[in-house]
C-alpha cells in the first residue's frame, strides 16, 4: 500500500525533483534566486523550463498556465497546451524559458481600479520562483505575480512578497544591531487555520442565495442550533470524514502540509490548518486549499461553504492567520529565548508589532474588510471590528513593570536595567488562551485572528509586514545612530510601551462594555467595509505604504475603487437574490397555503356551518399582513439598489449601500423569517436551517 510519504508531493516540482532532474550549475543558480533573490538569466530559465515540461509530461500534464491572484480575491488561469507541431506531422511537447519567466494574458477584464486604460489591455504574468510550480487537472501551474502594462501590481501576490522585502530589510538593520551577522535573511511565516461549512448538494441545489451568494438570505431558527456546544470537537460523521480523507490526499499530493482537522462550533462547521510555511507559500497554499475544499465536496454530494457568514443565528467563518519572523538560520523573532540578550532582541521586535498594531489598526481592519465579513465581525462568534492585543498576564506584567521602573514580581525582585534581565522564560502554553481577541500573542507567535474565511490571507499580512517593517524602520533609525545602544534600546522600548499600551487588552473582546472603552482609549471602530476601506488613502497610510515600496500611490487608488466596488456588487447581487426570491418563491408559496387555508375554510363551513375555523383565518390574516408588507418592502429595495446607481462615486455608493440597502434587507428578511415560522412544510420554497445544517 502507498503511504502518505510516497505520494506526498508528488504533484510538486519541489527541491527533491530539482536536484534530481537539474544539473548542478542550474540547480545551485535556481536556488540562489529562490534564497536570495539573485536575478535569473536566460539559459538557466530554459533548462528549468525544459526540465518542468518533461517532469509535468510524465506525470499526464498536457498544459501549462500562469497561475495568477488577480483583484478578484481568487486565483486566476489560462491553459496553454506544451504540443508544438513538428516538421513530419507528429507534435512535441515544448516549453520555454520565456515561457516560464513571463506571460502576457489580455487583462482586460480583470478588476484594475482605473489602472489599465483599454489600449493598454495587456497585462503581464511573472514567474514567483520561490513557490514552486505545481501539477492541478492535468496542466502544470506556475505561481506567478501579474501586473499592468505599466508595471502596477494588479494582483495580491506583488504586494505581498513587497511586503517581505521590506520587513526582511529591516528586520536584518536590527539584528545587526544585537551583533547578528550570520542572519542572511527574515521571513515571515504564516499558518492559517481555515474554516468552512459543508452542505447537502441536494439540498443546496434548491436554494438560489445560496448559489447566487454564497450565503442564506432567508431562514428562520431552527429548533436546535448550536446552543448544546456539541458539535465542537464532536465525532466527525463518516461521510465529513470521508471527505476530509479525500481532501487530504489531494492536498498533501500538492504538497501542503494539512495537519488538524476538526468539527467548529456551529453544526455543519468544520477547520482544516496546516503546518505554517512562509507566508506567500502560505498564501499560495491556502488559495489551493480553498479552491480544492470546493472540488472535492462536490464529489461526495456536498457544497463547501467559504462564506464568512452562511447562516444567520450561528456561528460565521474565519480564518486564523497565526504569523511570526524567523531568520534564515531559523531564529523565531517571536521567541523569548532565555537569556537577558535574546530577551532584549524578542522585546524590541515585540515592541514593533504593538506599535505596528497600534499605529496601522485601520490598515489591519481594513484588510480584512468585505461584505461578508463585516457580518461576522462584532457579533458574538469573533472579534469585533475594534482592534486590539492580546499578550497574557505575564508577559503584560513585564511591560508594566518596564514602563513603570518598577521591579517584575515574577520570581526575583530585581530592577530592570535594560528592562530585560528577568524576563521569564515563555513556554508556549503559559500564555493563557484568548479566544476573543483579534490579534493574540500566543506564545512565539501572534493570531490574528479577524480573517474572513473566504479572503486572501495576502491582505492581511502585507499590512502587517508593512506595518511592522515601519516600527523596526524606526527604531532602526535611532539605535544605529546611538552613543550608548543599551541605553537607548531601554529607552524606545520604555517609549513604545507608553505610547502604545492603549491597544493591549487581556480582557473579553466580545463585551459590550470593552467597546466603550475602547472608544475612551481612542481605538478606531470601524464596523462596516464602507466605512474602513477609505482610510487605506488617509496621508499617514498611504506615505507608509509608499515609502516602503509596497505600493504605488495609484495602485493604493486603483484597491480602494476595486475593493469598495466589490463589496457594492455583492450587496447589490444579495438584493437582487432576496427580491428575486420573494417575488418567485416566497410570496407564491404564500398564496398557495393561504389558497389552501381558505379552501378549508369553506369545506369546513360546508360540513358545520358553526365552525370557527380560527387557525385558519387567523393564519391567513397573518399570512396576508406579511405578505404585503413583503411586497411593499419589495419594491423599496428595489428602488434604493437603482438609487445607489446615480453616477457618484464608488465611496458614496458604498454609503447608500450601508445606510440604505442593508438595512431594507434585513427588514425584508425578518418579514420573510416569521412567515415561513407560519407556512406549512409542504408549501415552503426550498429547504429550512434544520435541513441545511443537519442535514449532512
Ligand atoms: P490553535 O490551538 O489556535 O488551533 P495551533 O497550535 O494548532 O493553534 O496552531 C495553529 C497554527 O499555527 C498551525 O497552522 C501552526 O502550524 C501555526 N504555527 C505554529 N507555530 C507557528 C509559527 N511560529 N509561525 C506561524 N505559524 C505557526
Ligand atoms: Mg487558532
Amino acid at each position: 500500500m502507498q503511504t502518505v510519504s510516497d505520494y506526498f508531493s508528488s504533484m510538486v516540482f519541489d527541491d527533491r525533483v530539482m536536484r534530481s532532474m537539474l544539473s548542478a550549475d542550474v540547480y545551485n543558480s535556481l536556488r540562489k534566486t529562490i534564497d536570495e533573490g539573485a536575478t535569473l538569466d536566460l539559459s538557466v530559465a530554459n533548462a528549468v523550463a525544459t526540465a518542468m515540461k518533461d517532469w509535468a509530461v510524465q506525470k499526464g500534464a498536457t498544459h501549462y498556465t500562469h497561475w495568477f491572484q488577480p483583484l478578484t480575491g481568487i486565483t486566476a488561469e489560462k491553459h496553454d497546451g506544451f504540443i508544438s507541431p513538428a516538421p513530419d506531422g507528429r507534435v512535441i511537447m515544448e516549453f520555454s524559458g520565456k515561457e516560464l519567466i513571463k506571460g502576457e494574458p489580455d487583462a482586460s477584464s480583470f478588476p484594475s481600479g482605473g489602472l489599465r486604460a483599454t489600449f493598454e489591455a495587456r497585462g503581464y504574468t511573472a514567474w514567483d520562483p520561490t513557490s514552486y510550480a505545481f501539477i492541478k487537472d492535468k496542466t502544470l501551474c506556475i505561481p506567478t505575480a501579474f501586473c499592468s502594462y505599466g508595471g502596477e501590481a494588479l494582483d495580491k501576490k506583488t504586494p505581498l512578497l513587497r511586503s517581505m522585502e521590506a520587513l526582511n530589510k529591516q528586520a536584518l538593520r536590527i539584528l545587526k544591531l544585537f551583533g547578528n551577522d550570520t542572519a542572511k535573511c527574515v521571513k515571515t511565516s504564516v499558518g492559517p487555520e481555515q474554516e468552512y461549512f459543508l452542505v447537502d448538494k441536494k439540498l443546496y441545489d434548491q436554494r438560489p442565495d445560496l448559489i447566487y451568494t454564497g450565503r442564506t438570505l432567508f431562514g428562520a431558527k431552527p429548533p436546535k442550533g448550536q446552543e448544546m456546544d456539541d458539535h465542537y470537537f464532536g465525532v466527525i460523521k463518516p461521510r465529513v470524514l470521508d471527505f476530509m480523507h479525500d481532501l487530504n490526499d489531494e492536498l498533501w499530493k500538492l504538497g501542503i502540509l494539512a495537519k488538524t482537522q476538526h468539527n467548529e462550533v456551529a453544526p455543519a462547521q468544520h477547520e482544516l490548518a496546516p503546518i505554517y510555511s512562509t507566508t506567500n507559500i502560505a498564501t499560495d497554499q491556502n488559495q489551493l486549499t480553498m479552491e480544492i475544499m470546493q472540488k472535492v465536496a462536490k464529489r461526495h454530494d456536498l457544497v463547501c461553504l467559504l462564506h464568512e457568514k452562511p447562516f444567520a443565528g450561528v456561528n460565521g467563518s474565519g480564518k486564523h492567520n497565526n504569523w511570526s519572523m524567523t531568520t534564515d538560520t531559523g531564529v523565531n523573532l517571536l521567541t523569548p529565548g532565555e537569556t537577558p540578550y535574546e530577551n532584549a532582541q524578542f522585546l524590541i521586535f515585540l515592541c514593533a508589532v504593538i506599535k505596528a498594531v497600534d499605529d496601522y489598526q485601520d490598515l489591519l481592519r481594513l484588510s480584512v474588510a468585505t461584505a461578508g465579513n463585516d457580518h461576522r465581525l462584532g457579533a458574538n462568534e469573533a472579534p469585533p471590528a475594534v482592534i486590539s492585543m492580546f499578550l497574557g498576564e505575564e508577559l503584560s506584567a513585564v511591560l508594566e513593570a518596564i514602563e513603570t521602573d518598577k521591579p517584575y514580581s515574577a520570581k526575583e525582585k530585581k530592577q530592570m536595567k535594560l528592562g530585560v534581565d528577568v524576563l521569564p522564560k515563555f513556554v508556549k502554553d503559559t500564555t493563557d488562551r484568548n479566544r476573543t481577541s483579534p490579534f493574540a500573542f500566543t506564545g512565539n507567535k501572534f493570531e490574528f485572528r479577524m480573517l474572513g474565511s473566504s479572503n486572501s490571507i495576502a491582505c492581511a499580512n502585507m499590512m502587517l509586514n508593512a506595518a511592522v517593517a515601519e516600527s523596526l524602520k524606526q527604531y532602526a533609525d535611532k539605535l544605529e545612530g546611538a552613543a550608548d545602544f543599551k541605553t537607548k534600546l531601554q529607552e524606545v522600548i520604555k517609549k513604545t510601551i507608553k505610547d502604545h499600551k492603549r491597544i493591549i487588552f487581556n480582557g473579553n473582546g466580545y463585551d459590550d462594555e470593552w467597546i466603550a472603552e475602547a472608544e475612551r482609549r481612542g481605538l478606531s471602530n470601524y464596523k462596516t467595509t464602507a466605512d474602513c476601506m477609505p482610510h487605506l488613502l488617509d496621508k499617514k497610510n498611504a506615505d507608509m505604504l509608499i515609502s516602503h515600496g509596497i505600493f504605488t500611490k495609484e495602485e493604493l487608488e486603483s484597491r480602494c475603487e476595486i475593493m469598495l466596488e466589490n463589496y457594492c456588487k455583492t450587496v447589490i447581487i444579495e438584493a437582487n437574490t432576496m427580491t428575486d426570491m420573494v417575488k418567485k418563491q416566497i410570496l407564491p408559496a404564500i398564496s398557495k397555503y393561504v389558497d389552501k387555508l381558505c379552501d378549508t375554510v369553506i369545506k369546513k363551513k360546508s360540513v358545520s356551518q358553526n365552525a370557527e375555523c380560527m387557525f385558519e383565518t387567523k393564519t391567513v390574516s397573518k399570512l396576508s399582513t406579511l405578505s404585503d408588507a413583503m411586497f411593499d418592502m419589495t419594491g423599496e429595495l428595489e428602488g434604493e439598489v437603482i438609487k445607489t446607481k446615480d453616477g457618484s462615486d464608488v465611496i458614496a455608493e458604498s454609503a447608500k449601500i450601508r445606510d440604505s440597502v442593508l438595512p431594507l434587507m434585513t427588514r425584508l428578511r425578518l418579514l420573510a423569517d416569521e412567515a415561513e415560522t407560519v407556512c406549512s412544510k409542504e408549501c415552503w420554497p426550498f429547504p429550512t436551517y434544520g435541513e441545511l445544517l443537519f442535514g449532512v
